[in-house]
């Protein structure tokens, strides 16, 4: 069970891999998009563990709502409304619970990918973060009940993220190229692998 210091080990562990790989996420958008995924992201990120080390947030959604709220409000691109929505719906499904279990978090992080799938759009195959974190959560799910579910969650994230390398972007700035998408891998579908992978970081896994 992840109790509300797990899920803040898991975004201070998100804050620092979007810190160590801002160069390379927005290498990956400098490629099929405007170069800024990086920057976007850390700037969120480091707003996130700034307002989380001020102890505000006594229990995991609570944790993730205000989150949510920090990327919402100061990452400009579309990655800081969608990840912030994932977040903020996300804790909100989680409630009051003080300790939460992998089949409760693939639950409440299956309506946080509704919710930015109904923001944005998206469907898994266009080529977006929704690539990489569908199928983490039906990872999750499959998981649940026995060990190494969130190490299984983050695997599934990793290869989504790798598949969508072919694919042609059908929603956001990639789209803009057309067939030119193909060949990259998504930026954001690479940054929703390292969240999930700082999930199971924090998980000890
Ligand atoms: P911007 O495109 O505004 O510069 P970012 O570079 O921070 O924003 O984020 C780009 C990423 O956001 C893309 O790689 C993609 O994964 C994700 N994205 C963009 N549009 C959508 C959408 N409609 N639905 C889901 N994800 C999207
Ligand atoms: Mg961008
Ligand atoms: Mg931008």
């Amino acid at each position: 069970m992840l109790d509300t210091d797990a899920f803040r080990r898991w975004m201070a562990a998100a804050a620092a891999a979007v810190e160590r790989e801002a160069g390379h996420l927005t290498e990956l958008d400098a490629a099929i998009g405007d170069a800024d995924h990086g920057a976007n992201l850390r700037r969120g990120f480091t707003a996130v563990a700034a307002e989380l080390e001020k102890g505000a947030a006594d229990s995991p959604g609570a944790v993730l709502t205000l989150a949510g709220r920090q990327l919402i409000s100061t990452v400009g691109g579309a990655s800081g409304p969608l990840y912030g929505t994932l977040l903020r719906r996300t804790g909100k499904a989680l409630g009051d619970a003080g300790e939460v279990g992998p089949g409760q978090l693939a639950e409440a992080l299956g309506a946080g990918v509704a919710a930015v799938g109904q923001l944005g759009g998206a469907k898994v195959g266009d080529k977006t973060m929704l690539d990489a974190l569908e199928p983490a959560v039906a990872a999750l799910a499959r998981a649940a009940d026995g060990p190494g579910a969130y190490a299984a969650a983050a695997e599934a994230a990793a290869r989504g993220a790798a598949e969508t390398v072919p694919m042609r972007a059908r929603k956001g700035r990639a789209s803009y190229l057309g067939e030119r998408s193909e060949g990259h891998q998504d930026p954001g579908a690479t940054s929703a692998a390292l969240l999930l992978a700082a999930l199971a970081e924090a998980a000890g896994e």
